[in-house]
């Protein structure tokens, strides 16, 4: 069973030589009487930026870190962990059948002994034709629910408002995007590539979009899209970009803080954030939020999105890396732009 851990905490941006490929023990391919878990061949993963958290020496978060490789004692449990699709193949879990598809946090590697011990981190899933699989981990799964959620109940558009989106390309930012098309809003996106600007006006259907790594006054670069302001500013990746729609914001403006990954360091505050005073002669309202405290809309996101896809109303990007090997290349390639769309793994054909 091969799998990928992480060999020392990180602070700071991780590298792939901070991950291993390890040949893994034999198993046997069973689920072990009276433990009611169920054995799952791992087909995708998902790469996901709040990944680098679980990395650090720091127990105080919402999910304990990964065990890293020199506490050799529990090498069992030493696995990076992460959202997958996977297929059962046996269960002594009665609610589980061999077959059966599902998606949920599993491990990085060929095969995972799963319990089912968070019901929402967990869920059955159906093969459909017109869907692909891997979608459930970025459409359809916690990225796309991210945008969805963030958008409708933290950023309350309304028809005709001006939407920045940041990481406009990535997997939450381009359906953000493309919610806010749906929604009759004008919609700029900031990305880190010519390749990710043209995808973004030309196949993602925002009116604007522009290389925030060519700009050399990002206030300005927002001034010049937004001549009368931002109503509503997606926030994926603080620091500079930030500060700089803190100063184009409309009154009574919305910012929902999604993520902050230009942060070198998640152990430092948001580097550089000179403007806030403007939200309050603004009246600005700056929300953080966490997807999972929404997950009573999930059903409501996956029937609207599911269906806007299946219309053609809304299309995604998806960047598939093959191999477990690569799953840590993969990972680091977050905090650099590598990735074109959601980073998946392939690590098994369906
Ligand atoms: P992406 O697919 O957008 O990948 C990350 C992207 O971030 C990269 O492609 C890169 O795009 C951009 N990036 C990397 N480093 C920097 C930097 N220094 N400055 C600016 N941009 C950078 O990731 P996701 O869509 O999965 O996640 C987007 C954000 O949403 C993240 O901050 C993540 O933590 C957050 N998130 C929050 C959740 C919540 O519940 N609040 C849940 C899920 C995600 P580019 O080439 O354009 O720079």
């Amino acid at each position: 069973n091969k799998k990928v851990i992480l060999k020392n905490y990180v602070d700071g941006i991780p590298t792939e030589t901070d991950m291993e490929l390890k040949m893994g023990d034999t198993i046997e391919l069973k689920a072990p009487k009276g433990s009611s878990s169920f054995l799952v061949k791992n087909l995708y993963l998902s790469c996901d930026p709040y990944m680098r958290s679980r990395m650090r020496d720091f127990h105080g978060s919402y999910l304990p870190p990964f065990l890293p490789g020199q506490i050799s004692f529990l090498i069992l449990m030493q696995r990076i962990e992460g959202f997958g699709v996977a297929r059962v193949i046996d269960s002594d879990d009665p609610n589980y059948t061999p077959g059966e598809l599902i998606c949920g946090i599993t491990g990085w590697e060929e095969y995972s002994l799963l319990r089912n011990s968070n019901e929402l981190q967990l869920r059955k899933i159906q093969l459909d034709d017109a869907i692909p699989l891997s979608y459930h981990l970025g459409l359809l799964g916690m990225a796309g629910f991210t945008a969805y959620a963030g958008f409708y109940e933290i950023c309350s558009p309304k028809k005709g408002e001006s939407v920045f989106v940041s990481a406009a390309s990535g997997a939450v930012g381009q359906l953000v995007g493309q919610l806010a098309k749906l929604n009759g809003c004008y919609v700029v996106g900031s990305a880190g590539s010519k390749q990710k600007v043209d995808l973004l006006k030309n196949k993602l259907g925002f009116d604007e979009a522009f290389n925030y790594k060519e700009e050399a006054d990002l206030d300005a670069a927002l001034k010049r899209y937004f001549p009368e302001g931002i109503n509503i500013y997606f926030d994926n990746v603080g620091g500079s970009m930030l500060d700089a729609a803190l100063l184009n914001m409309k009154v009574h403006g919305r910012i929902a803080l999604c993520g902050m990954v230009s942060l070198q360091s998640l152990s430092s505050s948001s580097q550089g954030i000179n403007n806030l005073y403007n939200a309050i002669p603004k009246r600005l309202r700056l929300e953080g939020f966490l997807q999972s405290d929404h997950v009573h809309i999930f059903p409501q996101f996956l029937e609207h999105v599911k269906e806007y896809y299946k219309e053609g109303k809304i299309v995604y990007i998806e960047d598939m890396s093959e191999g477990l090997e690569l799953a840590p290349a993969a990972l680091v390639g977050l905090f650099s732009g590598k990735n074109v769309g959601k980073q998946v793994v392939r690590v098994a054909n369906e």
